[in-house]
């Protein structure tokens, strides 16, 4: 491991880091376009914020994390 994230207060920037980092890799994997106006994967209505905050966002708030989750793992 690479030092220089382990100092005091380092730890929530280090979450803070690894969410935008999820939010960034997750906006880059989606295509581009229309967003979906039902989740893909449980059909839960997204909210129309949501499809205007991320485009092509094709996932609910609950299956993204879900998704955001799994891969933060690997
Ligand atoms: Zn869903």
């Amino acid at each position: 491991m690479a030092g220089g994230w382990s100092k005091d207060g380092a730890v929530q920037d280090q979450i803070d880091a690894s969410i935008e980092d999820a939010v960034k890799l997750a906006r880059s994997q989606l295509p581009k376009g229309e967003s979906l106006i039902y989740c893909e994967d449980c059909e839960t209505e997204i909210p129309e914020a949501r499809r205007k905050a991320i485009v092509g966002v094709r996932l609910c708030v609950n299956c993204q994390s879900e998704l955001d989750q799994q891969q933060a793992k690997s």
